[in-house]
């Protein structure tokens, strides 16, 4: 049921001025739990994820965080408790080495070398000039270290090569199997839904469709991305 949700949106509406994007979106994640949010390009996936970590108001609805109201905390507030946008979350310092950004964060790099040898490798490099989807696992080392309550990723596999993709799964399949809520937003829905426990499709600003990951099919999927669902 919705009330064993972690983190949830409540009916929300939210835009650009006078453009509303967002048309009353429900959607909940609960502690180890992948929710996919899924739709075509424009349908408010990104716009859903600022307004998920506040840096978007809402002009109408509710932001719940373990079921209380944190519509009005603006971003920082989130993240203090545990609502965490990746990966522009927490950026790197491109000049730092990733040696350099890691203790920015963290007093022992070790646990993240033995966990993510990539980054090990890569240890003495600028963050600037790593490989986009190391500059993202980069990004999301801190969470393994400590996870945050709510994890938002926004497109985490765009633009990466799928060796790298994969590492990033199972960055959040650990991060799933330590409790984290995850809301993974994804334009193409392969990747996203080998992982993901529950669906949500998004069309138009709404979520159109919501359920266990085992219920999406091909018709389904199809019918979600054309609008016919
Ligand atoms: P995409 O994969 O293309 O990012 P999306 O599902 O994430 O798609 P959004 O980025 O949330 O969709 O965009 C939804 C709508 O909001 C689009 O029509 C887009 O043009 C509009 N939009 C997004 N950002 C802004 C902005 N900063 N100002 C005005 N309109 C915006």
């Amino acid at each position: 049921p919705e009330s064993d949700a972690l983190f949830r949106l409540e009916n929300v509406v939210a835009g650009y001025g006078d453009v509303t994007v967002l048309r009353g979106v429900d959607l909940s994640v609960r502690p180890g739990e992948v929710v996919a949010l899924l739709g075509a390009n424009g349908a408010g996936k990104s716009t859903t994820c600022a307004v998920a970590a506040g840096d978007l108001p809402v002009t109408a609805g509710r932001v719940l965080l373990d079921g209380a109201d944190v519509t009005a905390w603006p971003a920082h507030r989130r993240a203090r408790e545990g609502v965490l946008l990746a990966p522009e979350g927490r950026g790197v310092f491109p000049s730092l080495t990733v040696e350099e950004n890691l203790r920015t964060w963290l007093t022992d790099p070790g646990p993240v070398y033995e966990r993510l040898p990539q980054l090990a490798r890569r240890r003495g490099i600028a963050a600037g000039a790593l490989s986009g989807g190391e500059q993202q696992l980069l990004t999301l080392a801190p969470a393994l270290v400590r996870p945050p309550r709510v994890l938002i990723a926004d497109e985490p596999s765009l633009g990466l090569a799928p060796l790298v993709v994969a590492e990033i799964f199972e960055v959040f399949a650990e991060l799933r199997e330590r409790g984290v809520a995850l809301l993974l937003v994804e334009e193409k829905a392969t990747a996203a839904l080998e992982l993901a426990d529950r669906v949500a499709f998004m069309r138009l600003g709404r979520v159109t469709w919501s359920g266990p990951r085992a219920e999406v099919d091909d018709t389904r999927l199809t019918a979600a991305y054309l609008g016919v669902s």
